[in-house]
């Protein structure tokens, strides 16, 4: 039976570490501020929004909300950036996606300073990422790392395969692993035989977005597996990309959902802002 990574106990664990490094940077006169901008009425974003507030919250990080109406155009939205990104008191900008179809999103993403791009979605930090030179660090991937290192799972030498190759999830999660020096394989919906490949990973990432799609059969005896899916069953219940129950049976170590990957993400933000805040001031 597999060891249950416990999302919430090293998010705890994190934000503790954070939260202190917050209250040295107050000591030093540095409020660490993150705003977060939110177009539109999408009711899951704005829970999102919400919660990432709170967790700004919970660790004395000060969080500024700009609510835009629906019919913001492009331009206002990046004369809002341009006024963000100048103000010296703010040191991380979000911007939550998804923003209104007719709001040119890469255009958007890429106006913010790359210094203050705490999702880390501009070209710019993707690149560092790529030659391992990150600062600002992809939240989802990230979170991962660091409850592999909770864990005390060292990735190096080990094959991380992953299952699924988007901008914020996959491909980042590929170049992370190979950061830790595992042997990477990235798999996607023109993969052949994926079975086979996926069982040969000590270490399984499943970022497909299709409820219980990684059956026990796909996992290799011992594997650790991270489950990053948001998915809802036949029932309408959340759950992952992940056959949890049978998985569970073979793997050594996996993430639930909820309760798993989740509850890092966020995390991780607070973590990018917090960077931001000691890079823009010179503290190392
Ligand atoms: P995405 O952009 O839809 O990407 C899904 C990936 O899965 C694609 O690369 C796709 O391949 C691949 N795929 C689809 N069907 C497949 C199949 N039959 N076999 C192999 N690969 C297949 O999704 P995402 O944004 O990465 O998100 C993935 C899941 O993670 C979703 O459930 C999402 O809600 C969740 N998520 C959770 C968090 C969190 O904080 N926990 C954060 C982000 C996302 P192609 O590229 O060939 O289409």
């Amino acid at each position: 039976m597999a060891k249950i990574i416990d999302g919430k106990k090293i998010r705890d664990y994190n934000l503790g570490i954070l939260a202190n490094e917050v209250a040295e940077l107050k000591e030093n006169g540095i409020e660490t501020c993150l705003a977060v901008i939110i177009v539109g009425n999408d009711s899951a974003s704005r829970i999102y929004v919400n919660n990432k507030k709170a967790a700004c919250e919970k660790i004395g990080i000060k969080s500024l909300e700009f609510a835009l109406p629906e019919e913001t155009t492009t331009e206002e939205l990046i004369a809002l950036i341009d006024k963000l990104n100048a103000d010296g008191s703010v040191n991380g900008i979000l911007c939550q996606l998804p923003v209104p179809k007719h709001i040119n999103k890469n255009e958007v993403l890429e106006r913010i300073f790359p210094s203050k791009d705490v999702d880390c979605f501009h070209p710019e930090n993707v690149g560092r990422l790529s030659i391992g030179k990150g600062h600002l660090m992809p939240c989802t991937p990230m979170g991962m790392v660091k409850m592999l290192e909770y864990e005390g799972i060292d990735p190096a030498g080990k094959h991380c395969v992953v299952i699924g190759r988007s901008d914020i999830v996959g491909k980042p999660m590929a170049m992370l692993m190979l950061s830790k020096n595992a042997t990477v394989t990235v798999c996607h919906s023109k993969t052949v035989d994926l079975p086979s490949i996926t069982r040969q990973a000590d270490i399984l990432v499943a970022a497909v977005g299709i409820a219980n799609f990684v059956k026990a059969d796909m996992v290799k005896d011992g594997a650790v597996v991270l489950d990053v899916g948001m998915d809802r069953d036949e029932n309408g219940k959340l759950c992952g990309d992940v056959d949890f129950d049978a998985v569970s049976e073979k793997a050594s170590a996996i993430t639930p959902v909820p309760g798993g990957v989740g509850p890092m993400t966020i995390t991780m933000l607070m973590r990018n802002t917090v960077e931001a805040a000691k890079e823009q001031n010179k503290i190392y």
